[in-house]
C-alpha cells in the first residue's frame, strides 16, 4: 500500500492530512469507489489531486462551473501538478488532447456535458485513466438543491470504464441526497465518508426582519472586520451597500449584473481588505479563499439549509470568532412556496421538504447548531452555547390560542384580507372598511387585547412558516394545509419573543 504522506508534504507542503482526507485518499489509492461529504474549506480537492499525482494515468475531474475549474487549474499548476481544462472556452484544446494522449496529464478538468459526447468517450479510451473525480456530486440528485441534468449522463460514461475508481465529492448533502448520489453514481453504501460539519467558532443568530438596513448596520457597527451581506436581488445589494456605506465602512456591491471588470475589482478589493463589507447576491463566494471574514449576514431567507450552511461557512475560516446572522420575513416563505409551485412536478416534494427543514431552523427556540448538524446527520447531545437561542436572547411562548383566533378571523372574513386588516379586526379597531364589510359584527371582532396584541404579528409569521397561512398575489391571507390541525387543537404554535417583552407579559398577566 502506497503511503501518501511523503507526497503530501513534498508536493503540497502540508505537514499532515486534515480531518478525513487520509481516509478518503487511502480508499482512492486502494481503488475503492467513494463518496466524500466534507464541508467547504475541509480540503476536498486534495483528496483527488494527491492520488492523481501518485497513480499512473490521468484523473478526469468533472466540475460544473468553468470559473471554478480555472481556479482549481491555477492552484494545481502552482504546486507543479500537470493539469489542464477541456472546456468550450479553452483555446488550447488541441494541445490538451495531445498531452492527454501522451500520458502527460495528472488532472483533466471537464464539464459534465462532455460526458454524453461520443468523441470525448473515445478520447478517454486512448490513454490510461487513474480516477474519475466527480466534484459537486449533489448535482446528480433531484433531491439535492442544485440538480443538473447533465450529471445524469455521467453514469454511462463511468460504467464504460468499470475498472477506473470513482470519487464523488460534495459539501452539501442531507441523508436523502447522499443515498441518491451513491445510487446514481454506482457507489457502494460503505463507500461513504463524512467529515465533521461543526464550525464551533461561528455564532449563529436568526431574527425576523423589521428594518433590515438598520439591523445590518447594527452588526456592521459592532463587528469591525470584513463581512459579507447576502441579499436576494441585484438592486437590494446596491441599496444595502449604499446604506451601510453611511456607517463609515468601505462597502462594495457584487452581483452578476455588474460590469465584469468592476465585479472582479470589487471582489479583489474585498479579499485584500481588513474592514470591507461586501453586499452580494449568492453568486459571490464560490472559490474565494478569505479566511478572516468576521460576519455573514443574510437580508433574506437562503434557498435551503445546505445553502445557509455553505454561505455562513464563509465566515471565520481562520478559526477566530465570527457571526452569522440571518434576517427573514414571512413573505420569504410565501415567495419560496410560490417558486416551488413553478418547478417541475417531480422536484416539488424535495423542494418542499427542504423548505420545511429551513422553517424548522428559523422557528426553533432550541439550539440552532444542533438542528443544523442534525440536518447533516450529526446528532449531538448538548446545546452549543454559541447561538442566539443558547445565549438566551429569546424565549418561546405557547401562542396556540392566539393562533386559533387569528385563523378564525381569517376564515370568517373570507380568506382575502392581509395581516394588518386581520389585526384590526381582532383588536377591534374600527375602520370604514371593517364597517362596510360588516366585520365588526363578527364574534372575533375585538377578542384580542392588552399584551396579546403584540403576539399577532409573530403569530402570523409562524403560521406562514408552518404553511397554515398563505398569501394570495394581492397580499390577502388564505388557509394552507396546516391550518386545520391548529384550529382543531391537534397542533400547537409557539413563537419566540425577546426577553424584554416576555418580562412585561409576565409582570402584567392578563392586562
Ligand atoms: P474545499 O474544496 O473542500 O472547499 P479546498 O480544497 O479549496 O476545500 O481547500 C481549502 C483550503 O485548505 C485550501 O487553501 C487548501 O490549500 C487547504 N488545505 C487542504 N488540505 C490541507 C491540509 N492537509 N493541511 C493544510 N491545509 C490544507
Ligand atoms: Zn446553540
Amino acid at each position: 500500500m502506497l503511503d501518501p504522506l511523503p507526497d503530501l508534504q513534498r508536493i503540497f507542503g502540508f505537514p499532515d492530512f486534515r480531518g478525513v482526507q487520509r481516509d478518503v485518499v487511502d480508499r482512492v489509492l486502494a481503488g475503492e469507489r467513494t463518496l466524500a461529504v466534507m464541508p467547504t474549506g475541509a480540503g476536498k480537492s486534495l483528496c483527488y489531486q494527491l492520488p492523481a499525482t501518485m497513480l499512473e494515468g490521468t484523473c478526469v475531474v468533472v466540475s460544473p462551473l468553468i470559473a471554478l475549474m480555472h481556479d482549481q487549474l491555477r492552484a494545481a499548476t502552482a504546486v507543479g501538478i500537470r493539469a489542464a481544462t477541456l472546456t468550450s472556452v479553452d483555446t488550447n484544446r488541441e494541445e490538451t488532447i495531445a498531452r492527454f494522449r501522451a500520458g502527460e496529464l495528472d488532472l483533466l478538468y471537464v464539464a459534465p456535458e462532455r460526458a454524453s459526447n461520443e468523441s470525448f468517450r473515445n478520447l478517454l479510451g486512448q490513454a490510461k485513466l487513474s480516477l474519475f473525480a466527480i466534484d459537486e456530486a449533489h448535482c446528480v440528485s433531484e433531491w439535492g438543491h442544485d440538480f443538473r441534468p447533465d450529471y445524469r449522463l455521467l453514469r454511462p460514461l463511468l460504467d464504460s470504464f468499470p475498472d477506473v475508481p470513482r470519487l464523488a465529492l460534495t459539501a452539501t448533502a442531507d441523508a436523502h441526497t447522499r443515498a441518491d448520489i451513491l445510487d446514481q453514481l454506482g457507489l457502494p453504501k460503505d463507500g461513504l465518508i463524512i467529515s465533521g460539519f461543526d464550525r464551533p467558532n461561528i455564532r449563529y443568530a436568526i431574527s425576523p426582519r423589521d428594518n433590515v438596513n438598520r439591523q445590518i448596520a447594527d452588526i456592521v457597527a459592532k463587528i469591525p472586520g470584513p463581512g459579507i451581506v447576502y441579499a436576494q436581488t441585484r438592486a437590494a445589494t446596491e441599496k444595502l451597500a449604499e446604506a451601510l456605506g453611511r456607517t463609515g465602512r468601505p462597502t462594495r456591491a457584487y452581483h452578476a449584473g455588474l460590469d465584469p471588470h468592476i465585479r472582479a475589482k470589487n471582489q479583489a478589493d474585498f479579499v485584500a481588505s481588513e474592514d470591507m463589507v461586501i453586499c452580494a447576491t449568492v453568486a459571490f463566494g464560490m472559490g474565494i479563499d478569505k479566511p478572516d471574514v468576521r460576519f455573514v449576514a443574510h437580508a433574506g431567507l437562503p434557498k435551503s439549509i445546505e445553502a445557509y450552511y455553505q454561505e455562513t461557512g464563509r465566515a471565520g475560516r481562520d478559526g477566530d470568532p465570527a457571526i452569522a446572522h440571518l434576517f427573514w420575513g414571512a413573505e420569504d416563505f410565501a415567495r419560496a412556496r410560490q417558486r416551488i409551485g413553478e418547478v417541475e412536478p417531480e422536484r416539488q416534494a424535495g423542494e418542499r421538504t427542504r423548505l420545511t427543514a429551513l422553517g424548522g431552523l428559523v422557528e426553533t427556540a432550541g439550539c440552532r447548531r444542533r438542528i443544523l448538524l442534525k440536518h447533516f446527520g450529526e446528532d449531538r447531545a448538548e446545546d452549543c452555547g454559541n447561538c442566539d437561542n443558547c445565549l438566551g436572547n429569546v424565549d418561546a411562548v405557547d401562542a396556540t390560542e392566539t393562533a386559533r383566533k387569528f385563523l378564525s378571523a381569517v376564515f370568517r372574513t373570507g380568506q382575502m384580507f392581509g395581516v394588518g386588516y386581520i389585526e384590526g379586526i381582532l383588536t377591534g379597531v374600527s375602520s370604514e372598511r371593517s364597517l362596510m364589510n360588516g366585520h365588526e359584527a363578527l364574534s372575533v371582532y375585538g377578542i384580542v387585547e392588552g399584551d396579546e396584541t403584540a403576539l399577532l404579528k409573530p403569530v402570523a409569521r409562524a403560521l406562514m412558516i408552518k404553511d397554515a397561512l398563505r398569501t394570495n398575489p394581492h397580499g390577502g391571507l388564505e388557509f394552507g394545509p396546516a391550518a386545520k390541525a391548529i384550529l382543531k387543537g391537534e397542533a400547537t404554535v409557539s413563537i419566540i419573543v425577546p426577553p424584554k417583552r416576555e418580562r412585561r407579559r409576565k409582570a402584567a398577566p392578563g392586562a
